[in-house]
């Protein structure tokens, strides 16, 4: 094989890389910042709904402003700071100015960033599904990472990606591999199973297991790989979310009774049934003997 045919696929793949790289380093401002954005949001609804003065006008904070600064020292980060993973290493995980620790987040769901960039871009190579794969993957990952840190999964995220599912089977197979009908029922079949779980096990232990932005979250999954499939999420991210949960509170790491966020594993589950669905589902009742 010649140079001239390889560096095309050397090149998309490092492409995505880079993609997701930067994709992953803007991924890190909304899981840092749309809590707090949130948080500010309910305080001044409730404010109005209290007829008490709103809390006083903060200087503006979203997506876009202020620009990313140091939260130890304050100080502004240059651009040359701010690249992703690459600063992390040099900087050596240490503030430019104030020395300060830098959170792994930053560099570690860059990274991830990239690598679900990259294997999805092997799963689907350049076609017009692949966009529709990274939106998802991408936004799967900015929950989970939320979810994780704040027990939050904001409608503001979890509803459109559910809308985008629906629109994409539109021009399924081309977009997706998931038609209109598999879709709604998906979306719908997805949100209605939490539900009653939700429901019975608040009926059978008077508590309340998981959150309405889980139910969310699995119907905009449905809504992507299909209701076929949702079967295969369900059980993935119940065995993660209790091999990982049972393994925090053996090391210590959390108390027992703490809740776990079950979205991180939903979020998981969701993506590795849009890589290889099929293929898991298969190799499961192979291997259960159902098959
Ligand atoms: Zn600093």
């Amino acid at each position: 094989m010649s140079a001239m045919v390889a560096l095309p696929s050397w090149f998309f793949y490092a492409a995505l890389i880079l993609l997701g790289l930067v994709v992953g380093s803007f991924l890190n401002v909304v899981i840092v910042r749309l809590p707090h954005m949130m948080e500010a949001r309910w305080k001044a609804d409730a404010a109005e709904i209290l007829d008490q003065p709103p809390a006083s006008q903060e200087t503006a904070y979203n997506l876009a402003v202020p620009r990313s600064s140091c939260p130890h020292c304050g100080t502004q980060l240059r651009a040359i700071d701010n690249l992703p993973v690459i600063s992390f290493l040099i900087l050596r995980g240490r503030c430019a100015h104030c020395r300060a620790g830098i959170s792994w987040q930053y560099p570690a769901v860059e990274l991830i960033a990239a690598a679900m960039a990259l294997l999805v871009g092997m799963r689907f190579g350049a076609s017009i599904v692949l966009p529709f794969a990274l939106v998802l993957s991408w936004t799967l990952l900015a929950l989970a990472a939320i979810d994780w840190k704040t027990q939050l999964l904001p409608d503001s995220i979890t509803l459109p990606l559910l809308w985008l599912g629906l629109l994409a089977s539109l021009g399924a197979p081309l977009t997706i591999a998931v038609t209109p009908t598999d879709a709604i029922i998906g979306a719908a079949g997805g949100y209605l199973i939490l539900w009653l779980v939700f429901q019975a096990f608040l009926l059978l232990t008077g508590k309340e297991g998981m959150g309405y932005g889980d139910f969310k979250l699995l119907a905009a999954i449905g809504a992507w790989v299909g209701w076929q499939q949702l079967p295969l999420v369900l059980l993935m991210a119940s065995v993660a979310g209790a091999l990982v949960g049972g393994l925090l509170m053996i090391t210590g790491r959390i108390e027992r009774g703490r809740a776990i966020p079950f979205g991180p594993w939903l979020a998981l589950s969701g993506w590795l049934t849009l890589l290889a669905g099929d293929t898991i589902l298969h190799a499961y009742l192979t291997l259960s003997g159902l098959q």
